[in-house]
């Protein structure tokens, strides 16, 4: 039997996440409180399908197992879908993108376009300033992943690496929580919600049902399984309501937890500080937060490793590029010429390590740059422009709004 030779690259992935199925499934690096999420549903859902519902079925209406098994199957699948699929999670730079996007900020420094980053060696800037719909918003330079972060991009120090649209790290659900699996988190926290009302009243209608004439002492002798579900759900009831209303709080106005806390958007000093993501009403917030389309995976987890592929830029960095050298841009933004592959760092790249791609511009004092952007909930946006005088490169966002 010829033994499997290929490497996959959840096998040298970066991050610390774990992965499961050959590379199928994956979770945070720690994801116990995941299994104990799993157990309270389960265990109390076990007590609910085995003492109330034969007696609810026979004395109320056999709808009662029928809808109590649909709410816990659908929470399940959210919170499975939630807790064991790729969060957003942006690849890391390659060594050799790395590398130009250094270059390219020491090269533009000549003008004063690099902004202080001169000397080969010293780290590119820290932070640039990109235009979302008109308003400035920073993007942060990682360390770790060797980027500027996209908008809304943030480094998970759990899971060590930028998730798109972060949301938080949600130890409940064992993974982070952020583009690519909001909807199915607040799915499962709005449905969760449901089912613990739902299994909390039937516990009670059972414990009164029992109750009739005998009195609650008899009621809670016959079933005390009832009684212990009822506490169960009462205690922890309300934290997931209010987790659902904060959520649907957050979906109707784009934002995210991060966001809230930081208070990103909220008034300073009597300055306003709109959030230039919020689609203008509550109802396009919640469709295009929960029901626009998913952005694919960019890691690429099941994908075959090769020491060739891992500086490739991927093809969908070509296509952005294109529009964007074809447009009256100051110049055009060059597609840089694909590095040689160099040893070490390991696979890091092959899925799509298209976030940031600097090219030392020919124009006096000029440092371009191209930034394919998927942060903003549509197709690769090409964002380009100039990095001219100093301080304070700016780069103007193309943004295509739908
Ligand atoms: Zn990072
Ligand atoms: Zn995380």
């Amino acid at each position: 039997m010829a033994s499997r030779r290929v490497t996959r690259k959840w096998e040298v992935f970066a991050g610390r996440n774990r992965f499961w199925c050959d590379g199928r499934l994956m979770t945070a690096p720690h994801p116990g409180v995941f299994v104990l999420t799993l157990a309270l549903i389960c265990s109390t859902c076990a007590l609910h399908f085995a003492f109330d519902c034969p007696f609810l079925a026979a004395r109320v209406s056999p709808a009662v197992p029928v809808a109590g098994a649909a709410l816990f199957l659908f929470t399940m699948s959210a919170l499975l879908r939630t807790a064991l699929s790729d969060p957003g999670i942006i690849p890391r730079a390659a060594a050799a993108e790395a590398a130009a996007l250094e270059a390219g900020a020491g090269a533009g420094g000549g003008g004063g376009g690099g902004a202080g980053a001169g000397e080969a060696g010293r780290p590119p800037p820290r932070a640039r300033e990109v235009l979302v719909r008109g308003r400035p918003v920073k993007l942060k330079y990682c360390f770790t992943c060797k980027m500027f972060r996209p908008p809304r991009a943030s480094h998970c120090s759990l899971c060590d690496n930028c998730v798109d649209r972060f949301d938080h790290h949600c130890p409940w659900v064992g993974n982070c929580v952020g583009k690519r699996n909001y909807r199915y988190f607040y799915t499962f926290v709005v449905s969760l919600s449901f089912l613990a009302v739902f299994v909390f009243a039937c516990a009670v209608a059972h414990l009164a049902l029992e109750a009739r004439g005998a009195g609650l002492g008899a009621a809670l002798r016959a079933s005390p399984a009832s009684a212990l579900v009822a506490a169960v759900c009462f205690l922890s009831v309300w934290s997931v309501l209010g987790l659902a209303g904060f959520h649907t709080y957050l979906a109707s106005t784009d934002q995210t937890t991060n966001e809230d806390i930081k208070g990103s958007f909220s008034t300073r000093r009597g300055v306003s500080n709109p959030n230039p993501y919020s689609r203008g009403n509550a109802c396009a917030n919640c469709w295009h937060v929960l029901c626009g389309p998913l952005a694919p995976s960019l890691i690429d987890r099941r994908g075959v490793f090769t020491i060739d592929v891992k500086d490739e830029l991927p093809a969908s960095f070509a296509r952005v590029l294109a529009p964007a050298a074809a447009s009256p841009a100051p110049a055009p933004v060059p597609a840089p010429a694909p590095a040689p592959a160099s040893a070490g760092e390991g696979a890091l790249a092959g899925g799509g390590s298209y976030t940031n791609l600097f090219e030392a511009g020919d124009g006096p004092g000029l440092a371009r740059h191209a930034y394919a952007n998927r942060s903003l909930d549509l197709d690769p946006v090409p964002l380009h422009g100039e990095c001219r005088g100093a301080p304070g490169p700016r780069i103007v966002l193309q943004h295509r709004i739908s």
